[in-house]
């Protein structure tokens, strides 16, 4: 037995987690979204009123921490797992625009970075799990022994979010998706805290033009060729 870590980082929007879950379905690996625990601190914060007209106080937010719990759920008929929130299924609430509009800002909070990366790496302790993310190829698990770096272009990535949010009926101007993800990747690029970088040892995969099973295939036959055991 021989699992491994699977770390996929990579531009907000980019598909990380449909092909992070595709590929962890068929290696019977679990799937950590960490991007959704800051989605969840982020939809916290904004439900007990502390952030309001997308600002904040640090101290506030750093105070609400040890009320958060979180845990994750294997949903049977989305075959994915669901996020919890103080025992709440907030799934479709932590895709909201509004906390995709301030989730940038709360993920630079270093207690708040602690917190999730400790869930993290305890998620991560007995290995077999794909995990998708920002830094986590990088910070969370420099040891990973797999690291994709994710990238597409800006007008798919956009056009993949708005058909998304679209489909969950938030109908939101496309130019204004577009301003989130590159606020977003702004952010996440330079925050001081764990900011995104590509891992020097990360494999680039640019999916512009690739569909969800051409992904899975090249993953699989990258671990092939580097012959990781993942069983
Ligand atoms: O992956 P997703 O777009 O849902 O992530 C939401 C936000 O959470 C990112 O824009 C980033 O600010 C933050 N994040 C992070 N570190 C991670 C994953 C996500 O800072 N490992």
């Amino acid at each position: 037995m021989s699992k491994i870590i699977i770390a996929i980082d990579g531009y907000s929007s980019c598909g990380k987690s449909t092909v992070a879950k595709a590929l962890a379905a068929h290696l019977g690996y679990a799937y950590v979204d960490s991007g959704s625990m800051y989605r969840c601190v982020t939809l916290y914060a904004l439900r007990k009123g502390v952030i309001k007209d997308h600002s904040f106080i640090e101290d506030e937010i750093i105070k609400l921490l040890p009320e958060i719990n979180l845990r994750f759920e294997f949903n049977p008929h989305t075959k994915s797992s669901d996020t919890f929130l103080n025992e709440e299924n907030v799934e479709k609430d932590i895709r909201q625009m509004v906390v995709s509009e301030n989730v940038s800002k709360v993920s630079a909070i270093h207690q708040v970075r602690v917190k999730m990366i400790a869930i993290q790496r305890e998620l991560g302790k007995n290995k077999g799990i794909v995990v998708d993310g920002r830094d986590i190829g990088t910070n969370v698990f420099p040891q990973a022994e797999l690291k994709l770096f994710m990238t597409a272009d800006t007008d798919i990535r956009t056009q993949r979010r708005y058909d998304e949010l679209n489909s969950k009926g938030q109908h939101i101007p496309f130019i204004d998706v577009k301003k989130n993800l590159l606020d977003r990747d702004f952010q996440d690029t330079h925050r001081k805290e764990n900011p995104m970088v590509q891992a020097k040892d990360a494999i680039v995969l640019d999916n512009s033009e690739l569909s969800r099973e051409e992904q899975l295939q090249y993953i699989l036959k990258l671990i092939k060729d580097l012959t990781l055991s993942v069983d």
